[in-house]
């Protein structure tokens, strides 16, 4: 079939239509629709096939997009999707929620002057109609090997992980703290960008191919690592961080001042059909209350997002800084603002106000000045600014740290870096301990679920090196203690 490429002189982005804003902030479902075929090839024919792809050296996992829009182009969905999931995990997920405005869309070179191939959007799509048409399966392994590895965390750099290990032919265990699979996939991330069961359905797919999952299960508490080690040939540190940072103001012990994360997971538990108490008291629902979220990254977004969702009376964001000094998305932001958010850039708490439960935000007003030694722009208070704003419900997203992860473990010579975090040898995920990997969040900080994913397969990769040549040499496999 020829197709037209190199159209975007005449052919205008368009995404997949939005759901309006009024109906979308009535219920938690996503608010894209799913591209219609001819206009996933059509806007896949806008891109010019450029020589030095900067899309693809600004996305993480250095996808070969020229190569898989061309074939969505020409209407070869399924070569696309091998192409597409020969470098990508779970294409499905990044192409939902992938900040591709700072990643692989934010770099395209007909960006300036044409707005940016639509790649987020093409890769969700291509991998939905690989779905559908039952072009997916989880690993399938030409051999099995006796080695096993183990994982502590089931978020998405385990699974990574796991999917790569698997498809060795190594017998894979994952142990997680949760109930479920997925880690902030289910539990952070609210349904309105990511549907639970696009989660779940991989999660089959790996369990379906052998892969075992501990779940309710907390390496430190309910298995050590020492014994995790002595189970496993390897093992894979993916724990994410969950630290939530605290803001030190006056009336911060309040009730109904609470941290984001809690929040949220209530909210998704909720949404998940799960008895949550604290939801179901109405202290974590938002319904008929004034809320204010601290904070300006993914988590204060959707937090605002899931209150307007919930059926709050007024949602505002504080944030210190101005809009472009935002560190989340900016398409999170015009969202939450379409949805009615209110948001109050350059601002701050002073105090929480109230007796015993929270009535109100003091807030003050704040100015940028110099950079600071990060090179962002520190913020000052303007003196006589302070006002008060009403609250019966204040979620701090301030972000996380990761839990002192040598003293869990109980592993003394575990090496971590001045922020907590474990440290690793680049592209390789290898500890200071034998045997002993890591990946993810704990090893990045907070970060995001596609970096999550090639730390998880890139470690994967050396864990395979390491175990065959192990193998060869007839060296003892086992993980050292
Ligand atoms: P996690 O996803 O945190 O998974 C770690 C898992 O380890 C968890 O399931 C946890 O239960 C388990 N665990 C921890 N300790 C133990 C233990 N001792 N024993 C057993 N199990 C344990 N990124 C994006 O790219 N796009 C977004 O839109 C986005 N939105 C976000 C919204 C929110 C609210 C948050 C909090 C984060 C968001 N992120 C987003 C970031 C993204 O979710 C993370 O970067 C990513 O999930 C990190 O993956 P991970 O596998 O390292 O850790
Ligand atoms: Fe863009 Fe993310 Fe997909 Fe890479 S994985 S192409 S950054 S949406
Ligand atoms: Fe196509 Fe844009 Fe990537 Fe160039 S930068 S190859 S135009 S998607």
């Amino acid at each position: 079939m020829t197709v037209n490429l190199l159209t975007f002189v005449d052919v205008p982005q368009k995404r997949p239509d939005k759901r309006a804003a009024d109906l979308r902030s009535a219920d938690f479902e996503e608010i894209f629709n799913e591209f219609v075929p001819e206009r996933a090839g059509e806007q896949a024919a806008r891109c010019s096939q450029c020589g030095i792809p900067f899309c693809q050296v600004h996305c993480p996992l250095h996808n070969n997009i020229p190569d898989w829009l061309k074939l969505t182009a020409e209407g070869r969905l399924e070569e696309a999707y091998e192409l597409a999931a020969a470098t990508n995990t779970f294409p499905e997920i990044c192409g939902r929620i992938c900040p591709q405005d700072r990643l692989c869309e934010g770099n395209c070179v007909i960006e300036k002057g044409f707005e940016s191939v639509t790649i987020g959007a093409v890769e969700r799509y291509i991998t939905e109609t690989a779905f559908k048409n039952g072009w997916v399966s989880g690993p399938q392994p030409r051999e099995e090997r006796s080695q096993s590895i183990g994982i502590i965390g089931g978020g998405p750099a385990g699974l990574a992980a796991a999917d790569v290990m698997r498809r060795y032919g190594y017998q894979v265990e994952v142990y997680d703290r949760h109930d479920r699979i997925g880690g902030l996939l289910i539990y952070g991330i609210p349904s309105f960008k990511l549907e639970k069961d696009i989660v779940e359905r991989r999660a089959d797919l790996l369990a379906a191919s052998g892969v075992v999952f501990h779940t309710s299960t907390e390496i430190g508490r309910d298995i050590s690592f020492g014994d995790l080690q002595a189970r496993h040939d390897a093992v894979l540190i993916a724990t994410g961080v969950y630290g939530a940072r605290d803001i030190k103001v006056p009336g911060v012990g309040l009730d109904g001042v609470v941290d984001a994360l809690d929040y949220l997971i209530a909210s998704n538990r909720n949404g998940l059909g799960d008895a949550v108490p604290d939801f179901d008291s109405g202290m974590l629902d938002a319904a008929g209350k004034h809320v204010v979220v601290i904070g300006g990254g993914d988590t204060a977004m959707d937090c605002v997002r899931t209150a307007a969702r919930q059926g709050a009376k007024a949602v505002t964001c504080l944030y210190r800084r101005d809009r472009n000094n935002m560190p989340g998305s900016q398409r999170e932001v015009s969202y939450a603002m379409e949805e009615g958010v209110r948001f109050e850039f350059l601002s701050a708490p002073e105090a929480f106000l109230g007796d015993g439960t929270v009535e109100a935000v003091r807030a003050v007003k704040m100015r940028l000045g110099e950079p600071d030694e990060t090179g962002r722009l520190k913020s000052q208070i303007v003196t006589g600014s302070d006002h008060n704003i009403e609250a019966d419900l204040v979620l701090k997203a301030l972000g996380f740290d990761p839990e002192p992860v040598a003293e869990v473990f109980e592993l003394p010579a575990l090496d971590v870096t001045r922020w907590g975090t474990v440290k690793t040898r680049m592209l390789t995920g290898e500890t200071s301990l034998p045997g002993v990997y890591a990946a993810g969040d704990i090893v990045r900080g907070a970060s995001l679920v596609v970096w999550a994913i090639r730390d998880g397969r890139d470690a994967a990769e050396a864990m395979h090196r390491e175990l065959e040549t192990r193998a060869e040499q007839n060296a003892p496999i086992r993980a050292a203690g």
